[in-house]
């Protein structure tokens, strides 16, 4: 990313906190997220702000082992930690958080979470799969519709849905050119420069500042996708990671692969591919909105044939050499369907696997490094 650009980045990421706070003080609502199964949209069409909250930072975490069990998950801890010491504004900024019933750790930590700010729990089916599924889905987020107007004081008409719809399937549009750009053998831009700019712009109040600048720098390497340009070479292993989310504060493996001369073209996680799944703007909006989020393909269904459905595609679209699985410590749903994963990454595509289990911390990165080191030794032959 070129200097101009990534200063620009820089510049609206601390502009955004500022602007925040003063929208709230004119009056504006921030309601508070953790979960890709979230339906921002009723936040937007209520003028609210919807701020992600989902900790991927370590620095919380020993504060959060003094309520939490420490065999818990990184991710789980490290936004409870936030909440407990105060250390988070958008946590801090929100009138409403809201919770997702989606794996054990995540829904009793919510429990807790109730005593520091007002907390609406969407209670989320476990299976896209039964004909009642739906259905519960869309009454959930009715409640939810209804529960925002309470707080936001604004009627949620189907006019604003449909806004709102517009607005966040431009986001993904955007970051979907965003990610394909790594398409290009070789690529234009590493994993790591995508996964800050996919970060960093998911904070700003105004999301079309994001969409503008996600759109800016897809041009930037488009003009410039001149092979020679490329910090890669075509022969550059090209990884896909799967599995749990990943944020800036919780990239060591990202960062792992591509030091050890990796490319990591394709993340299909809730930070990368599943979070680009289009919202049908032909359809009458909450129903809309209830198929679209219920099929997020994440471990918390059972089962979950969509991850599997989406790592075809994407093994194929990306030219995928390796497949890499990271799953958080504790985390008993994607750490159990790695089974299925690498049955699936070997059988049908042949691939290399490695499935990496870690945490936040620093403590392991040797060992990550040279499982690493070896994996890739093993891609390249
Ligand atoms: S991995 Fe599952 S539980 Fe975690 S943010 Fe994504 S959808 Fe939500
Ligand atoms: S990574 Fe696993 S344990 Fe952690 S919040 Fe997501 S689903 Fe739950």
């Amino acid at each position: 990313m070129n200097l101009v650009t990534f200063s620009k980045l820089q510049q609206l990421s601390e502009q955004n906190l500022p602007n925040i706070a003063k929208a709230k003080q004119e009056g504006r609502k921030v309601i508070g997220f953790y979960c890709l199964y979230s339906p921002i949209e009723i936040a937007v069409a209520a003028n609210a702000i919807p701020v992600s909250l989902c900790g991927t930072r370590n620095e919380p975490i020993e504060a959060a082992e003094k309520v939490l069990p420490r065999n818990l998950c990184p991710l789980i801890k490290s936004s409870y930690g936030y909440a407990a010491t105060d250390t988070c504004p958008y946590f801090r900024f929100s009138d409403l958080v809201v919770g997702e019933t989606t794996c054990d750790g995540k829904k009793k930590m919510f429990e807790l979470l109730a005593k520091f700010r007002p907390i609406h729990i969407l209670q989320l089916p476990q299976t896209q799969e039964t004909d009642g599924a739906l259905s519960f889905w869309y009454d959930e987020i009715v409640k939810f519709k209804k529960k925002v107007e309470k707080v936001t004081g604004v009627e949620i008409t189907d006019e604003r849905l449909s806004e709102a719809i517009k607005l966040t399937n431009q986001e993904r549009k955007a970051k979907k050119a965003l990610m394909d750009l790594p398409k290009m053998n070789p690529s234009p831009i590493s994993g790591i420069e995508l996964l800050t700019v996919m970060f960093k712009t998911g904070f700003f109040m105004d999301k079309r500042l994001g969409i503008a600048l996600m759109n800016e720098i897809v041009d930037e390497f488009r003009r410039k996708g001149n092979p020679a340009e490329s910090p890669f070479h075509p022969k550059t292993p090209r990884i896909l990671v799967t599995g749990v989310p990943v944020g800036l504060g919780s990239e060591k493996v990202v960062r792992l692969i591509e030091k050890a001369g990796a490319n990591v073209v394709c993340l299909e996680n809730c930070s990368g591919y599943r979070s680009v799944f289009m919202i049908d703007e032909n359809k009458e909006p909450l129903q809309a909105m209830a198929e679209k989020y219920l099929s997020t393909p994440c471990s918390v269904m059972s089962p979950n044939p969509g991850r599997i459905k989406l790592l075809d595609e994407l093994i194929e679209d990306f030219s995928v050499d390796g497949v890499i699985d990271l799953t958080w410590q504790a985390c008993h749903t994607y750490n159990i369907e790695s089974y299925q994963i690498e049955k699936f990454v070997s059988e049908k595509w042949g691939l290399p696997f490695l499935h990496l289990e870690t945490d936040y911390s620093e403590s392991d990165t040797e060992q990550l490094r040279v499982r690493i080191e070896a994996f890739l030794e093993m891609v390249k032959s």
